[in-house]
C-alpha cells in the first residue's frame, strides 16, 4: 500500500469522456490498495477563456477579483471527477482550496502556498475515500487566491509534501519530459530521469510541462515526482513501474556530466522594453527596477548599453529588459508614472520576441556551450537581441518568428536528436 497524489492536466480533463478515463485510472490505483488524492486542472482552454473575460472587463483588473473568476474552472472539474468516481463505485469527495484549506500568501494571481491543513484530508484518505482537490487555488484571509498559470502542478506537489506521499504522479498529454518540446521537434528524445536542478531551469525558461514552482517545491521537500501520460489504454503499465520521467536528485543519475546539454526550451511569453536615454549616473537603474519590483513584476533579461553623449547634454544610456508579456500593460503604466524620476526619453515595447535556452549540468565542466549556440544561430542568420547565463543555462532573445527554427537547429547541433532506431 502506498499513499499517492495523482495530478491530471487540462487536456486530460477536457470533457466527460476524458474525465471517465481519468476516473478509471484513479480506480485502478485505489483498487490496488493505495490511498489516493487527485489534483485536477480546469478543462483545456477554460482558464484562457476566463482570463480573457477579465481582460475584456478591464485591462488593469483587480487581481483579487481575477482570482475569483479564474479559480472557477477547477471547481467544476473537481466536482465532476468526484461524481464520476462515485458512479464507478469509488467513494470520493471534493475538497476546495478554501475547505482544506490551502493557505497562501497575498500575491493574488501568483500566490505562494504556505501550509496545508491535512487532518480531515488524511482521515478521509485513510478511510479509503479518494480526495479530489482542485489545483491552482488556495486562500488568503478568507479570499480565494490562484497560484499562477500552470499552478495545478504546484498544488499537487504541495499536497504530496503535506500528506507525505510516496509519489506524486503528474499525468499529462505527453509520456514524459523530453529533450525539448516534442510538438516542435518530433525527433526529441524522452528522458528516463532528469535532475531537480535541470528541470527547475528548463521549467523556468519555458518548458511548460511542469510549473517552475512545483519543481522548486519538490526539490526542497524531496517529493518524488513522475511525469507520465494519461492518454493510454486500460492495459497501460501501472505508475509504480515508472513508465514516465522521474525527477530525481543528482545522486540518482550516473555520470551526470557526460551529457553536455540535457534540454532546450523556448518561451514566447516575454515582452521586451527599451528605455532610451536614461541618465548615466549611480542609482539610475534602481529608479527603473524598484517600482517594477514594488508592483510585483519579475524582470528577466537586462542589458544596459554603453553610455553615449549627445552634444551639450549629460551622458545617457539605453536600458533594455524583458518582463512577462502578461505584465506588459502594468509595466508600462508603472514606468510611465515613474518617468520623471527615471528621466528616460522614450519607451519602446516589442512583444514579438522569444527566449531560447539550453540547459545542462554538464555545462559546469565543459566550456564552449554558449559559443556553439551563438555560432549555430549566426550561421542561419538568426539575430541575438539579448543574452543571459547561469551556471547550467544559456538563454538568448530572438525574433519570435524564428523560434521553431532555432530550437530545431540547436537540438541537432548539441547532438540531441533521436536516432532512427530510437525515434
Ligand atoms: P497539462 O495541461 O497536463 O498541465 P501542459 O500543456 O501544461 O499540460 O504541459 C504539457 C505540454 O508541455 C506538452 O504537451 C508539451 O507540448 C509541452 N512541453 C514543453 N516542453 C516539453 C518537454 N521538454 N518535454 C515534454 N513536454 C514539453
Ligand atoms: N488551469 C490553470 C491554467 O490553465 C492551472 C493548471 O492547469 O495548472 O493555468
Ligand atoms: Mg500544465
Amino acid at each position: 500500500m502506498a499513499r499517492i497524489v495523482m495530478k491530471f492536466g487540462g487536456t486530460s480533463m477536457a470533457g466527460i469522456e476524458r474525465i471517465r478515463n481519468v476516473a478509471a485510472r484513479v480506480k485502478r490505483e485505489w483498487e490496488a490498495g493505495n490511498q489516493v488524492a487527485v489534483v485536477v486542472s480546469a478543462m483545456a482552454g477554460e482558464t484562457d477563456r476566463l482570463v480573457n473575460f477579465c481582460r475584456e472587463a478591464s485591462s488593469l483588473y483587480d487581481p483579487r477579483e481575477y482570482d475569483v473568476v479564474v479559480a472557477a474552472g477547477e471547481q467544476i472539474t473537481s466536482g465532476l471527477l468526484a461524481i464520476t468516481l462515485q458512479a464507478l463505485g469509488v467513494p470520493a469527495r471534493s475538497w476546495l482550496g478554501w475547505q482544506l484549506p490551502i493557505h497562501t500568501d497575498d500575491a493574488f494571481a501568483k500566490a505562494r502556498i504556505g501550509d496545508i491543513e491535512t487532518g480531515p484530508l488524511l482521515a478521509s484518505m485513510e478511510a479509503r475515500e479518494v480526495a479530489v482537490i482542485p489545483g491552482f487555488q488556495g486562500m488568503h484571509e478568507g479570499r480565494i487566491t490562484t497560484l499562477g498559470r500552470g499552478g495545478s502542478d504546484t498544488s499537487a506537489v504541495a499536497v504530496a509534501a503535506a500528506v507525505k506521499a510516496d509519489r506524486c504522479d503528474i499525468y499529462t498529454d505527453v509520456d514524459g519530459v523530453y529533450t525539448t518540446d516534442p510538438r516542435i521537434v518530433p525527433r526529441a528524445r524522452k528522458l528516463k530521469k532528469v535532475t531537480y536542478e535541470e528541470m527547475l531551469e528548463l521549467a523556468s525558461v519555458g518548458a511548460k510541462v511542469l510549473q517552475t514552482r512545483s519543481v522548486g517545491l519538490a526539490m526542497k521537500e524531496q517529493v518524488r515526482v513522475q511525469v507520465l501520460s494519461s492518454f493510454t489504454g486500460e492495459n497501460a503499465p501501472m505508475a509504480d513501474t515508472l513508465p514516465g520521467t522521474m525527477i530525481v536528485g543528482e545522486e540518482e543519475i550516473q555520470d551526470v556530466e557526460s551529457q553536455l546539454i540535457t534540454g532546450i526550451a523556448h518561451d514566447k511569453n516575454e515582452a521586451k522594453i527599451t528605455l532610451t536615454s536614461v541618465p548615466d549616473k549611480p542609482g539610475a537603474v534602481a529608479t527603473i527596477f524598484d517600482p517594477l519590483a514594488a508592483a510585483n513584476i519579475n524582470v528577466d533579461m537586462i542589458i544596459q548599453n554603453i553610455a553615449h553623449q549627445s552634444a551639450g547634454s549629460a551622458s545617457a544610456t539605453d536600458v533594455t529588459f524583458t518582463v512577462p508579456a502578461a505584465d506588459l500593460a502594468r509595466s508600462i503604466e508603472t514606468l510611465t508614472q515613474a518617468k520623471a524620476s527615471i528621466g528616460f526619453a522614450e519607451l519602446i515595447q516589442d512583444t514579438r520576441v522569444a527566449k531560447i535556452s539550453v540547459v545542462g549540468v554538464g555545462m559546469r565542466s565543459h566550456a564552449g556551450v554558449a559559443a556553439a549556440m551563438f555560432k549555430t544561430l549566426g550561421e542561419r542568420g538568426i539575430n541575438i537581441q539579448a543574452i543571459t547565463t547561469s551556471e547550467i543555462k544559456v538563454s538568448v532573445l530572438i525574433n519570435e518568428d524564428e523560434t521553431e527554427l532555432a530550437v530545431r537547429i540547436l537540438h541537432t547541433a548539441y547532438g540531441l536528436d533521436a536516432t532512427d532506431e530510437a525515434a
